[in-house]
């Protein structure tokens, strides 16, 4: 049988092939978009056509339930159209404004048992959107904190700001469960970082057994590995040591080598970085720089971490001006007063004292950690 036009599951299909028309007839000629109110975005083509979007919030990870009733939603007001965001937002499109409102309706109707929302309507503009985060402590082999369980106790105390825009700038929430940081966390207004604070420990009846010894060994950033015999009972085993002074926590080991596990429950935790972000509006991009410098696992509320973070977004909504982001706020007041006004305690931690001399980087300033 000829194999040519046939439909596999193997990669993604051309996206053009669902573009709602509006989008498809309109490509390139686009005039202006603006933010109706929270969550509702119009944008307007040379044509004079419109495109109306209703952003909802949405989960990293999501039910099959939950997809098809995202899926039947739109069937019902969208002719099947949709999209999601990179911040796992959902975007409903309708072509004309008279289906907004019922759409708007359908959706903020419809409840989880206890009355919270499924698909809460906001997310956009100077408030919160949905945090980006990564896999945790069930997808993830390294993670030093848990991230769909802070993420989402953090989103229940920002969520009025999903859905306002009382905020000076828009406010990136990010988590990445550990400094690897595949949730790119170095570069958000306010980022929840999973952080281990105990070197590997060596598992050695097993290491030969599981793991290629020379790849753990070049796997580690500092150079803390050194392959080592070590006696076990009556036998001399080939394994590793580890420089625990020269060991930065990272995990990478464990990533080449499970016999090097590191994740400890009293070592684990959150580090809060602020004041990063990609955008070069009023300032340049800037990474986000260390603040708290350890926070314990809590869960399942996390209530030492989200306590703090509310702290930093109220302390910077009513000192910043308007579309100043964390980080611009913080440089125009001088970081000495951002600790003032939010009642963070400043410590030794946040200084960089990074002195490794193979690096020659031995500390000549009191810049943050970042
Ligand atoms: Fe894994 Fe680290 Fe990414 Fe978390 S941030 S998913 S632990 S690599
Ligand atoms: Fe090296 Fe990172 Fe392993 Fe420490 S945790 S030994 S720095 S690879």
């Amino acid at each position: 049988k000829p194999m040519e036009n046939r439909i596999t599951d193997i990669g993604p299909q051309k996206y053009d092939k669902f573009y709602p028309p509006v989008i498809a007839k309109n490509k390139g000629k686009w005039l202006y978009h603006e933010i109706i109110k929270p969550g509702v975005l119009v944008h307007v083509a040379e044509s004079g056509d419109e495109c109306y979007t209703v952003r909802v919030g949405g989960a990293r990870l999501m039910t099959v339930t939950h997809i098809r009733e995202i899926c039947e939603i739109a069937d019902k007001h969208c002719d099947g159209h949709l999209r999601f965001t990179t911040r796992n937002n959902i975007e409903f499109m309708v072509d004309s404004k008279d289906k907004v409102e019922p759409l708007i309706q359908d959706l903020e109707s419809r409840k989880f048992e206890g009355g919270s929302y499924k698909f809460p309507v906001g997310g956009t503009g100077a408030g919160v959107t949905n945090i980006i985060h990564t896999q945790g402590w069930i997808h993830c082999h390294t993670p030093a904190t848990d991230a769909s369980g802070p993420v989402k106790a953090t989103m229940d105390v920002l969520f009025d700001d999903f859905k306002d825009h009382r905020l000076p700038a828009q406010l990136r929430v990010s988590l990445a469960c550990c400094l690897n940081m595949c949730g790119a966390v170095h570069c958000s207004d306010i980022a929840i970082l999973g952080y281990h604070r105990k070197p590997p420990l060596l598992d050695h009846e097993y290491l030969d057994k599981m793991c290629e010894i020379p790849l753990a060994i070049a796997a580690c950033p500092t150079a803390a590995i050194k392959p080592a015999k070590v006696k076990f009972g009556e036998a001399e085993l080939k394994s590793v040591a580890v420089n625990n002074d020269r060991c930065m926590f990272c995990g990478n080991c464990y990533t080449m080598c499970p016999s090097m596990p590191l994740a400890d429950q009293e070592g684990d935790g959150i580090v809060i970085m602020v004041g990063g972000k990609v955008s070069n509006r009023i300032s340049t991009p800037k990474f986000s720089k260390v603040v708290v410098a350890f926070i314990p696992n809590e869960p399942p509320r996390w209530e030492s971490t989200t306590a703090c973070i509310k702290k930093i977004v109220e302390a910077y909504s009513a000192g910043a001006n308007k579309y100043e982001r964390v980080g611009d706020w913080a440089e125009r007041i001088g970081w000495e007063r951002f600790f003032d006004k939010t009642e963070l305690e400043f410590t030794h931690h946040l200084i960089d004292d990074f002195r490794d001399p193979a690096y020659y980087t031995w500390r000549q300033s009191t810049q943050f950690k970042f």
